[in-house]
């Protein structure tokens, strides 16, 4: 028997048609498409690409995005100025700071800064303190996008066996709590964790969230298991092993074309969610 490809790619292209017809709903309704304001701090190439990615995302599906390209030197304070003006723009509809951001700046204060109801891409400890209560607040992208891929390919959770490996507060920590609201039975591992093999051959839905190429191995993983890898390093390598993974794994994320493709979906996603919400639907 092989393994189900859970494929992000295809369930990100599905979604955008969807979401081009509510944005072209909105703007007949409203004359308005939802904004996304994007946020660059310095000129890191990565993040340089990501924010593009995001960009063209928005315009894939005709929305608008705001680039807003900060220079390397700016301060918290010009920082978090700028995201109070994006707040109050009437205009804007969701706001993303992309990350990291240059060290000298305080990322959590920038992040704390965006106002709950524009934090589409679910960065600020208020909206997730209240996704983990089970009210509504727009989840962090990766975790909700992994979210979304389980529910596409109607992958059964409750009283499951999830193990996330990784704590990281945009990753690790919502996607146990998310898997906790479904219900899973939740265990979280990080770089203190010992014995982690033991765990991982547990799982019956794994989460790769290590930063880490291919450092979960496929032969500590469950027959049948679950697997999804958050994990994207140059090579399209993730963090778990690819090798004989298809073999061992009863569905999984490819990388690329897994959970990637899902992240940049679910930040637009939350970002039409927004704008038909500060429009009227
Ligand atoms: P991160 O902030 O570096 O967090 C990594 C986590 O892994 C930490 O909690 C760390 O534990 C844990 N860890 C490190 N070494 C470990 C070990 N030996 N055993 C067990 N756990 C260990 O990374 P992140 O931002 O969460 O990202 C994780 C991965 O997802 C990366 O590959 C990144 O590229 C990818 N990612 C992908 C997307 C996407 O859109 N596809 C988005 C975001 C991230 P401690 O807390 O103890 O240090």
């Amino acid at each position: 028997m092989s393994a189900l490809i859970l494929d992000g790619k295809k369930l990100a292209k599905e979604s955008e048609l969807q979401l081009k017809e509510r944005v072209e709903a909105l703007k007949a309704r409203t004359g308005k498409t939802p904004i996304l304001a994007t946020i660059l701090v310095g000129d890191d190439p990565a993040s340089a690409t990501y924010v593009k990615m995001k960009g063209n995302a928005c315009a894939r599906v005709g929305m608008e995005s705001l680039p807003v390209h900060m220079p390397k030197q700016t301060t918290t304070e010009e920082l978090l100025a700028k995201i109070e003006e994006l707040n109050e723009n009437p205009n804007v509809h969701g706001i993303l700071l992309q990350h990291p951001v240059p060290r000298h700046i305080d990322e959590r204060a920038a992040f704390e800064k965006i106002e709950r109801r524009k934090d589409v891409d679910g960065v600020t400890c208020l909206g997730f303190g209240l996704m983990a209560m089970g009210e509504k607040a727009y989840g962090s992208a990766t975790p909700a996008g992994i979210m979304r891929i389980l529910k596409a390919y109607d992958i059964p959770l409750e009283g499951k066996h999830a193990v996330v490996v990784g704590r990281s507060a945009i990753l690790g920590k919502p996607m146990a709590m998310m898997l906790l609201n479904a219900n899973c039975t939740v265990t979280i591992c990080h770089s203190k964790t010992k014995d982690l093999e033991k765990y991982v051959g547990d799982a019956d839905i794994l989460i790769g969230a290590v930063g880490k190429p291919e450092f979960i191995k496929t032969a500590w993983i469950k027959k049948g298991a679950v697997v999804i890898d958050a994990g994207y390093h140059p090579g399209g390598v993730g963090d778990v092993e690819k090798a004989g993974l298809e073999d061992v794994a009863s569905a999984y994320t490819p990388v690329p074309g897994g959970v990637g493709p899902m992240t940049i979906n679910t930040l637009i996603y939350q970002s039409v969610d927004s704008g038909e919400s500060f429009l009227g639907k």
